[in-house]
């Protein structure tokens, strides 16, 4: 991938968004668990930063994936995770697909919006019984003249207590698991849409995450994106999108608890010298900067071959798995060198160590992107996922 002077402009936006507009407000919004979604991206979508990569019929700059990606890194300048996750949601997880397979009516209406900041999206996949799995999934959506009635529900939906609508997938038939899903625009204040809860998390405090039901909620058919019975292969493509963006996303807040590390120990003397001096101290952290540019040099190899039209999905999939794994280390590695400066609530790499665990875990964990990779290497067992 090559970094042009656009890149770069965009690249300096963002940061100045996260500086100005996030950084000073992250704290209070960390201690409240939530953050105001409407207003945020309301600034976000007149800046021209919801829709990058989103047609310009709808209000999007129709760029090329880099563009994302560039954003999704810069945006790890915020310092937490939980507000460039719920940006994250609204531009790559919630809405490529319907950018691509949905109809100009929809996107009219609901994509548009998106873009502008005016709407607040969500993505429903994951389900109490159904994560990895997302064949399982047992929200229906049954037709009913011109209307889809869907029963079921939803759990660990980011923004989930505050979107206005919410990109779902639903079983359309009873076929097969992989041939019998939508995916279907639903208005989050349609009646018998319900949010029973917002979970209390680990981390990503100021993100809320919420537990949805649907009991008997009418959507007309038109809401249907693309066509009926897609819905799976539609949901994998959009992962693409979401684990180029997951591990973009990480690899500035890895530079940044790196970073902080270096000047924590340059500054506190332990046996009359600096921690920093210490040969294990400082190898240690030059270990972990090349590895946060083996990813770096990941992501933009398969942004580079996405843009160009390959499919990415094993190199998506890798990059993904090295930056929930590589998360782990960096914040673990560099809590233990600010001693219990570094086990109390505030202090930033403490934040990554809490925040960057969902890494492994959310938009398929470790273990799917194994299977994934094994798969597309020919070395997965026949009949195993
Ligand atoms: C904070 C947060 C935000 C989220 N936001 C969203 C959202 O906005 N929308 C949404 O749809 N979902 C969301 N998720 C859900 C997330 O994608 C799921 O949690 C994830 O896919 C894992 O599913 P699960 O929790 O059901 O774990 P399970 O499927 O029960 O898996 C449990 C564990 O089993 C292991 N495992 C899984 N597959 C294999 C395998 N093939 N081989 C060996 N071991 C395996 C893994 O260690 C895995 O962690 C979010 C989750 C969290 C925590």
């Amino acid at each position: 991938m090559l970094l042009t002077h656009e890149h770069e402009e965009l690249r300096r936006t963002v940061e100045r968004f996260c500086r100005e507009q996030l950084n000073p407000y992250v704290d209070a919004w960390e201690e409240a668990g939530d953050f105001p979604a409407h207003e945020v991206f309301r600034k976000l979508g007149d800046l021209g930063l919801l829709g990058l990569t989103k047609p310009e019929a709808v209000g999007g700059a129709g760029l090329d994936y880099s563009y994302s990606v560039v954003m999704a890194e810069a945006l790890g300048a915020c310092r937490c995770g939980a507000v460039p996750l719920s940006i994250g949601v609204q531009t790559d997880m919630a809405t490529p697909a319907l950018a691509r397979f949905g109809s100009a009516e929809l996107q009219q209406e609901f994509l548009a919006p998106a873009i502008a900041g005016e709407m607040v999206a969500c993505i429903g996949v994951s389900e109490p019984s159904a994560g990895s799995d997302v064949a399982a999934i047992r929200t229906t959506a049954r037709k009913d003249g011109g209307d889809y009635v869907i029963d079921g529900g939803k759990l660990w939906i980011t923004n989930g207590a505050q979107a206005d609508w919410m990109c779902c997938l639903a079983s359309t038939s009873d076929g097969a698991p992989h041939r019998n899903k939508s995916l279907i625009v639903v208005p989050m204040r349609t009646k018998g849409v319900s949010v029973a809860r917002r979970l209390r998390k680990l981390g990503m405090h100021a993100s809320d995450t919420a537990q949805v039901h649907f009991d008997g909620v009418r959507v007309p058919q038109r809401h249907r994106i693309g066509d009926e019975g897609q819905g799976f292969t539609y949901q994998m493509l959009q992962f693409q999108e979401e684990r180029l963006w997951a591990a973009a996303n990480a690899l500035r807040g890895l530079d940044n608890a790196i970073a902080d590390t270096i000047e924590y120990t340059r500054e506190r003397r332990i046996f009359g010298r600096s921690v920093l001096d210490n040969q294990v101290v400082h190898y240690t952290l030059a270990e972990l900067q090349t590895e946060v540019e083996a990813l770096r040099a990941l992501v933009y190899r398969a942004t580079g071959l996405y843009v160009a039209g390959q499919d990415v999905t094993q190199l998506a999939s890798m990059a993904k798995l090295k930056a929930g794994r590589l998360t782990r280390e960096v914040s673990d590695k560099c809590l233990q060198f600010w001693g219990g400066m570094g086990y109390t609530w505030d202090n930033p790499v403490a934040r990554l160590y809490r925040d960057g665990r969902l890494a492994s875990i959310g938009g398929g964990a470790d273990e799917v992107m194994l299977s994934i990779i094994s798969k597309i290497a020919g070395t997965l067992p026949r009949g195993q996922a």
